[in-house]
């Protein structure tokens, strides 16, 4: 079978072997993250529909689940935001109906936690992994680039609504952006956030692979570590990724037709993921292994971010 809506399985730095699933066609989201790694939002929106037939989603999963594969999450993540798609509920209840054994993990930019069918919808998932990188609303609309009707108290509020009533386990993100999100006004304000908010784990990120403009820079882990220090005892940084000797899904047929692409031609991760008929996303995680290994490197060329053999 041909799986439009799943990509993977991919190592993933904390959910292990995760099974993706994308609910919005690329990219349709209600922020324009200037780290995104998918790119500049085409769609930058609020509506929630039916982006993708919900009924071609549950068949895809059903097809993909009863091979019994091995697997430490099936993550709704994607190449948008998925709570935009209206059946997002029906198929996470599907999911913890059909599939128990299976932890169902939901990646979310958070503006739409204020609304309270999104919440619910998302009440039988096993993890939500939230974001939150800006408190101040001038901050916010540097970083994430929102929709106009949205601000960062409203975001704030329908994720503390979430984190009351949601029994499951919420992990925090926080992408770091040097220079930006980790002035001391705005971790002063972090930290006040983060006395109210009920959530089990508060994780830093930084940049990996290019995002969607060239200014932003990573920042080094170990001034991740020491900021994670000055937020709280409870914050910590996202580990490195999961050896690839674990991951039965990594491919090293995929790893060198990657190889022998770049070799002949240095290639963005679309044209990558074009070529070979891969996810975006599944593309831009084997390029996080080649640079992590040495054996990549990249380079911003007219088209953005090219990749070639180091
Ligand atoms: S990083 Fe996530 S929330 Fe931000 S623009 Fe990209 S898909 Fe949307």
């Amino acid at each position: 079978m041909n799986y439009k809506h799943l990509f993977g399985p991919v190592p993933s730095r904390r959910l292990g072997i995760s099974l993706g699933i994308d609910l919005t066609p690329q990219k349709a989201c209600t922020l324009n993250c200037v780290y995104c790694e998918c790119g500049k939002t085409d769609e930058l929106t609020l509506e929630r529909k039916e982006y993708v037939p919900t009924a071609e989603v549950l068949g895809e999963l059903r097809h993909y689940l009863t091979q019994h594969p091995e697997l430490d999450a099936v993550t709704f993540s994607g190449s948008g935001e998925p709570t935009l798609h209206s059946g997002v509920g029906e198929i996470i209840a599907f999911l913890k109906r059909e599939f128990p054994q299976y932890r169902v993990v939901m990646l979310t930019n958070s503006t739409l936690l204020h609304l309270p069918e999104v919440r619910s919808a998302l009440l039988p998932a096993d993890l939500v992994i939230p974001s939150l990188d800006a408190v101040s609303e001038d901050v916010f609309r540097r970083i994430n680039r929102p929709r106009h009707e949205l601000s960062s108290a409203q975001l704030i509020s329908g994720l503390t609504a979430f984190c009351d009533t949601f029994e499951g386990e919420v992990w925090l993100e926080v992408f770091i952006i040097p220079g930006i999100n980790d002035t001391p006004e705005e971790l002063a304000l972090f930290r006040q956030v983060f006395e109210r908010l009920r959530v089990d784990r508060i994780q830093l990120n930084s940049l990996d692979r290019p995002g969607a403009v060239d200014w932003i820079e990573p920042m080094p882990r170990e001034n991740l570590v020491a900021l994670a220090h000055q937020l709280g005892d409870e914050v910590e940084v996202i580990g490195k990724p999961v050896i690839r000797q674990r991951c039965a899904a990594f491919s090293e047929d995929t790893r060198d037709r990657i190889l022998a692409t770049i070799r002949v031609r240095p290639s963005t991760l679309d044209d990558l993921a074009g070529a070979l008929g891969l996810h975006v996303l599944d593309a831009g995680k084997y390029l996080d292994v080649l640079l992590g290994d040495g054996v990549i490197e990249q380079h911003v060329g007219e088209r953005g971010v090219f990749y070639r053999i180091k």
